[in-house]
């Protein structure tokens, strides 16, 4: 009997169904290599220099964005892994439903902010149109890339709060999906891999535009990286 449960756990947790490819991505997606050496999370470096998205993106506000915000999610996140395993070994009570939110919160902000800098790229160097399999995709949900980059837009413009908008695709249906994402975590569609994605906390235009959100939303059709975002697509459709 014992034998079976641990036979059944072992299946539950491995990634039935899920090719070589799929296995790496989801890595990635997490900032992994490997199992082993991954037990705590670690910002990664940006792909670019902070002055290369002026003058979308000054220097100063991607520095501080990067280097502290992003910073604290990845600490925060850190400390709570640490703090379950204290109380695990030890063998005390932690309030379980404040600190899984907490983490939620955090791994969620270290998620979005690690597909955030790759999707954006140099000036000069983004914006545009999507093109492939992506830009097929988008043409055909939305009826065309204006109308997309209206709703998108507006997704961004409109997050209650401190958020984000992100382009997703739903492989059950094969169509691009807009999740309104309030905070790091909130309206969140399950395993919807991530193809772009905007960061419209105040953190991350403050310095630039002041309360200006929709002119962050203008600047950012500049930079996107549709590159990265086709990229993206194909992996998850192997
Ligand atoms: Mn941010």
């Amino acid at each position: 009997m014992r034998r079976q449960l641990l036979l059944l756990h072992h299946s539950h947790i491995s990634l039935r169904g899920c090719t070589a490819d799929c296995k790496q991505s989801f890595k990635e997606q997490l900032g992994v290599t490997t199992l082993e050496k991954s037990k705590f999370y670690v910002k990664p470096k940006l792909p670019y220099n902070y002055k290369d998205l002026e003058p979308y993106v000054s220097k100063e506000q991607l520095r501080i964005h990067h280097e502290k915000h992003h910073q604290g999610y990845v600490n925060g996140a850190n400390a709570i892994l640490e703090k379950l395993e204290r109380a695990r070994k030890d063998g005390d009570d932690l309030d379980i439903k404040s600190t899984l939110k907490a983490l939620s919160f955090n791994i969620g902000g270290h998620i979005l902010h690690s597909l955030f800098w790759p999707n954006l790229a140099p000036s000069g160097k983004g914006g545009g149109e999507p093109h492939g399999v992506l830009g097929n995709a988008i043409a055909k949900e939305f009826g065309s890339f204006e109308g997309f980059k209206k709703e998108f837009s507006q997704a961004a413009a409109s997050v209650e709060g401190s958020g984000w908008a992100a382009l997703s695709f739903c492989r059950q249906t094969n169509r691009p999906i807009i999740m309104q994402i309030e905070k790091h975590n909130t309206n969140i569609y399950p395993t919807f891999r991530i193809l772009i994605v905007l960061d419209v906390w105040e953190h991350a235009y403050y310095l630039d535009y002041k309360n200006a959100r929709g002119r962050f939303v203008d600047a950012f059709w500049k930079i996107v990286n549709w590159d990265e975002a086709n990229k993206r697509l194909e992996k998850l459709l192997g």
